[in-house]
């Protein structure tokens, strides 16, 4: 088995087609969204966007040999310790990646909260006609789809920058901070929209709801995330 990066540790060693296509990754993202798996992207994030990348691209010849085909084969599964200053400038190259994957999660969660709602306001009944007979609710679900369909184009450029080793440090972290914060915004109406199934994690909008509120903390809390944006603007960059 390769890595689900499609080839970043395959060229390394020696396995699989050799090509390092982001897009390998989303596609992971969206099926791993769809059962409302963040913990295992989570998970995936740390092994493939982070430590994988430092492996391969810092370490010597003789470390890769030995760590990098258990990581690729899943037999090491890896997990990282940051400190400041250690290394800074390895994590500002290295970072907008795992940014991006958050984002890219946070854009396909929110993808597939919307879809649920709008299946559960056309088949649920109140007052003897579906939810979404009404005017309020198709006025939101609007709302909904146009902020997502919004962030896909701006995320979406993203991941092509990224194959081209040109996403920037302040792109990472417009996708990253605007993303997680359209995620949560979407998935909290979706829940209203659910009433109180919503809340009971038998129905996967629950669970994306509660899995959604640390994608504005971690990876980077999105005030820092707007800190690096404004820091590049205030220099005029
Ligand atoms: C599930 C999970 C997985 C994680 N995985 C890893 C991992 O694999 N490796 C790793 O190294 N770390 C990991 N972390 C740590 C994560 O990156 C930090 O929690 C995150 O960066 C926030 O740092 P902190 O918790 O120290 O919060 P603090 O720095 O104490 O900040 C608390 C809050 O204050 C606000 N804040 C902080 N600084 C500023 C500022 N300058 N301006 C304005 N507001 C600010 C933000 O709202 C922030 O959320 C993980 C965390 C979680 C919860």
């Amino acid at each position: 088995m390769g890595s689900p990066n499609g080839g970043a540790h395959d060229v390394a060693c020696g396995r699989g087609a050799g090509v390092d296509d982001f897009r390998y990754r989303c596609v992971i993202m969206e099926e791993l969204a769809r059962e409302a798996l963040a913990s295992i992207h989570v998970g995936l994030t740390c092994h493939d966007d982070i430590v994988g990348p430092y492996l391969r691209d810092l370490c010597t010849d003789e470390q890769r040999k030995r760590w990098l085909p258990g990581v690729a084969g899943g037999e090491i599964i890896t997990a990282m310790g940051m400190t400041e200053p250690d290394a800074l400038i390895h994590l500002m190259e290295r970072l907008p990646r795992e940014r991006l994957a958050l984002a890219y999660f946070a854009q396909t969660v929110a993808e597939h909260a919307l879809a649920w709602t709008v299946e559960y306001t056309r088949t649920r009944k109140a007052f003897g006609a579906p939810l979404a007979s009404l005017q309020n609710i198709r006025s939101k679900l609007a709302e909904m789809a146009t902020e997502i369909d919004v962030t896909r184009t701006f995320v979406d450029a993203a991941v092509l920058a990224l194959n081209d080793g040109e996403l920037s440090a302040t792109d990472a972290a417009k996708a990253k901070w605007w993303a997680s914060d359209m995620q949560i915004r979407v998935i909290d109406t979706c829940v209203q929209l659910h009433g109180g199934y919503g809340y009971m994690m038998e129905y996967p909008i629950a669970r994306v709801w509660q899995d959604a509120r640390i994608q504005t903390i971690y990876g980077g809390a999105n005030e820092i995330m707007k800190e690096i944006i404004g820091r590049e603007l205030a220099a005029g960059g």
